[in-house]
């Protein structure tokens, strides 16, 4: 390469450098794991000299594209069809968290979108709000084969992420759907879903109620009823202010 082009090519490196510098701060944060807060401002000069600020969505679609896309940490990844991340309002005070995706979420990489999925959209509208309004994820992104039990070394090996989410979004209120995603966050010794639901726990400062999966509510329409109760005590939490 002549001295003149070389010269171009590395003025071309750096102008695409500096244009892109905001995604590269971001991108090399969650890659070195350094903990994203909510509202956390990676400042950084743009275009305009004037600093911008990482909105909850930016960085949600960095861990997503950046850690959790390509993760091959555990052996679901082997036979998995598609990474179910979560989805939602970045901005909502209210955060459910489900267990792992099932068939139907592996084939559209969405979460709850099956007929657990739609139970859960139904009770998210009796306490007034939309799916959109609320973010949903799982404790696991791949799903496990024939919808076993999530491991506990898979589960080990997920819940960073979760809790990465957990940390930019930070709701005020987590909604535990059954009993991996209640243990996960209120820990394993207090007691049987059946015991916990509809209680109040704190997890970093985010008052947590659990209740049961859309799932065994599916199994088990009788106890549909307890889950409205608890939900009423969501809602009740949700529009305190
Ligand atoms: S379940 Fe989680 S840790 Fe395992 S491969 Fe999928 S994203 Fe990675």
């Amino acid at each position: 390469m002549k001295e003149i082009e070389l010269k171009q090519f590395f003025e071309d490196i750096k102008s695409f450098i500096t244009d892109n510098k905001e995604s590269f701060t971001i991108m090399s944060a969650l890659k070195n794991n350094m903990k994203v807060k909510a509202g956390l401002q990676i400042k950084t000069e743009n275009k305009t000299g004037k600093d911008s600020k990482a909105s909850k969505s930016d960085m949600l679609k960095f861990l997503k594209d950046v850690k959790v896309n390509e993760c091959v940490k555990c052996r679901l990844s082997i036979e998995r069809k598609r990474i179910v991340f979560g989805e939602g309002s970045p901005e909502s005070k209210l955060m459910f968290i489900g267990e792992a995706p099932g068939a139907e979420e592996d084939n559209t990489g969405r979460p709850f979108v099956g007929r657990a999925g739609q139970l859960l959209t139904k009770i998210i509208e009796s306490i007034n709000l939309k799916r959109e309004d609320v973010y949903i994820a799982n404790i696991i992104k791949c799903r496990p084969p024939d919808n076993r039990n999530p491991m506990n070394d898979e589960i080990s090996l997920c819940v960073p992420f979760l809790k990465e989410q957990i940390s930019i979004i930070k709701p005020e209120i987590i909604c535990t759907l059954g009993k991996f995603a209640t243990e996960f966050i209120i820990g394993n010794d207090k007691g049987a879903i059946s015991s916990v639901r509809g209680r109040e726990f704190n997890y970093e400062g985010i008052t947590v109620i659990p209740t049961y999966h859309p799932s065994y509510l599916l199994r088990n329409p009788s106890a549909k009823r307890e889950t409205w109760e608890d939900m009423k005590k969501i809602r009740g939490l949700y529009f305190k202010n």
